[in-house]
């Protein structure tokens, strides 16, 4: 089973992203937690992400790290960040279906690498799709907040994406209220 960092040169080797390895743009790795209970898990990384190598450090970031720590309350050794798409792609369109579907293995042996956490956060709908179980046909804004059994025992929950929340001011309330509710089912869960 290849390491974190075996993952990541994996996948900066893998000709399927040569089209978005161009001039300055580069891999932004995952980062977090080495032994996680929950992976959350966005879209792709924006310039911000790029010019620091670090995932959502940028606007959405600091939405979504200020509810991960200060609405849910997890501590620093309970989670890992990362993007489907490890690249940002140009002029910050959507991931294409190719990009996130040769995304998949990768991503795979990073959930791997960090010992299969228990619990899976999609941010956005991109995430979703990805990790969505058969027969979930309910979109993010009809799901988001509900922690949706895929084994037993693994959690997949669904969230909206934070640019969302900047986009739409009057959806921030019910965007803290899912987080707080995670965070207290959280607790109960596996602490
Ligand atoms: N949006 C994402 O989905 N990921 C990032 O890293 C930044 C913004």
């Amino acid at each position: 089973m290849p390491d974190l960092a075996e993952t990541y040169d994996a996948y900066r080797e893998d000709p399927a992203f040569a089209h978005l390895r161009t001039e300055g743009i580069v891999l932004v790795p995952g980062e977090g937690s080495s032994t996680p209970k929950v992976m959350i898990v966005g879209e792709a990384p924006g310039a911000t992400e790029n010019l620091q190598q670090r995932p959502f450090v940028g606007a959405s970031g600091r939405v979504l790290r200020s509810l991960i720590t200060d609405v849910a309350g997890l501590d620093a050794e309970d989670y890992f960040i990362t993007n489907t798409v490890k690249y940002r792609p140009p002029g910050n369109r959507t991931p294409t279906v190719d990009e996130i579907e040769d995304s998949l293995p990768h991503l795979r042996a990073e959930f791997g690498a960090l010992g299969a956490p228990k619990v899976i956060i999609a941010v956005g709908g991109i995430a979703l799709m990805v990790f969505r179980p058969r027969g979930e046909t309910r979109g993010i804004l009809a799901c988001a907040g509900e922690a949706i059994e895929l084994r037993r025992g693994n959690w997949l929950v669904p969230m909206v994406h934070p640019a969302y929340g900047l986009r739409n001011k009057s959806f921030r309330p019910t965007m803290e209220k899912h987080w707080e509710d995670f965070g207290e089912w959280f607790r109960k869960e596996f602490q």
